[in-house]
């Protein structure tokens, strides 16, 4: 698409082009395989002289079209996909790398993603590292001893800590590294690490893209050369996107930025309520002026996102079992970015296997509290919490 075409116009009609009989919605394929009568036409297509479908672990056309769709919203060469986040996120890994190589990454990757670096790499001799998240100069310093994969995540997940793509990325590539940048929580709304120097951009799908929670899903772009070799090893490993939830998400991506837009609205306004609010401290949410990474954030992202996380003054989890069960308009829940709000402390959500006290080294207090913005209207929201924050 014409670079001039916006992210709405992207959302709605990226990927999306005449279907069968005239159908205006993408026809969900739900076949394993694809016939040929012409043995050289099949051949063609086999050995990708042709263009069609073989097989679905390989290709299917319903998701050919969720992949094209992410593709132009991250203004992408290409893109692929997977049956979930952390399908799409171990493939790079484990497509790019080799043993003896080196991953530089932060403390508060995702808990899957923090679980490859810890469990995985090590037993295939491939050295990962996880820096003190915002230290940007232990990052560089780690980056410059040996560096194969960088890989970052911004906003994090719950502190919303930012770390800087650009800076980071031209570092990495005078190492001869790649850059991975898992894009979940900003969106391609609000944020294109692609533009900002980084070589590939994985989403878990299943959160802001796909936006109604009812599907699993991941995918990643970047240059052809880089996401044939992720491609595929997902071809291989097999966790492969179902057609029917590769439908699901693409429905839901018609109105990504239509939600996105709102749900930064709202989570700004959330997020000073709560900073004026006795009961609560600190609030971290890049877009207030008292967050370490406002000016960062200000830079490389257009909107500050739906998610912000709190501290109870209380700070315990036994304050937080008090404080959700009053909310009315949440979802008590381990997921995020879908159109209602929900609420999770991360001993029982993105860190639960942590102890507590590895949450405390990782600077996650137990009172903390994740809050995805969901599409409600924000005055019922906030009055919601100052309720709730009242019967503590
Ligand atoms: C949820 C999430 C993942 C994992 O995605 P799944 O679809 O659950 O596999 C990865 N990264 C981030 C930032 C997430 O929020």
């Amino acid at each position: 698409m014409n670079s001039k075409i916006g992210q709405g116009t992207r959302a709605v009609w990226a990927g999306e082009e005449g279907y069968l009989l005239g159908a205006t919605q993408v026809p969900v394929v739900l076949s394993a395989a694809f016939g040929y009568r012409d043995m050289d036409e099949w051949l063609n297509v086999a050995t990708g002289k042709a263009e069609g479908h073989i097989y679905t672990r390989n290709s299917n056309p319903t998701i050919a079209v969720f992949e094209e769709k992410a593709r132009l919203l991250e203004d992408a060469e290409a893109a692929t996909s997977a049956a979930s986040g952390m399908g799409i996120i171990s493939s790079p890994l484990f497509a790019l790398l080799a043993s003896g190589d080196r991953v530089v990454s932060v403390k508060d990757t995702y808990g899957g993603t923090s679980a490859i670096f810890n469990e995985y790499m090590p037993k295939y001799r491939i050295d990962a590292v996880q820096c003190d998240t915002a230290d940007h100069d232990q990052i560089e310093a780690e980056i410059a001893k040996g560096c194969n994969l960088l890989y970052l995540e911004t906003p994090t997940n719950p502190t919303t800590t930012i770390i800087d793509i650009a800076r980071l990325s031209k570092v990495a590539h005078a190492q001869g590294a790649v850059v991975v940048v898992d894009n979940t929580a900003a969106t391609p709304i609000n944020q294109n690490p692609l533009q900002l120097g980084a070589d590939v951009v994985v989403h878990s799908a299943t959160k802001f893209l796909g936006g109604h929670a009812d599907a699993l899903g991941g995918v990643a772009c970047g240059p052809k050369h880089l996401i044939d070799q992720i491609h595929h090893y997902r071809e291989i490993h097999g966790a492969v996107l179902d057609p029917m939830s590769a439908y699901l998400l693409l429905r839901g991506m018609k109105t990504l930025d239509l939600r996105v837009k709102r749900q930064n609205e709202s989570a700004l306004r959330i997020a000073q309520f709560l900073e004026s609010h006795p009961a609560v401290e600190p609030v971290f949410y890049p877009g207030l002026e008292s967050h370490a990474g406002h000016a960062i954030a200000r830079q490389q992202m257009k909107g500050f996102g739906g998610i912000l996380s709190f501290l109870l003054k209380e700070n315990s989890l036994d304050a937080v079992g008090r404080f959700i069960p009053h909310l009315r308009f949440a979802h008590a829940a381990g997921n995020l970015g879908a159109v209602e709000t929900i609420v999770a402390p991360p001993a029982t959500s993105s860190h639960v296997e942590c102890t507590p006290e590895e949450r405390a080294w990782l600077g996650i207090p137990e009172g903390l509290i994740r809050y995805s913005t969901g599409i409600e209207d924000v005055e019922d929201l906030i009055d919601d919490l100052a309720s709730a924050l009242k019967g503590l």
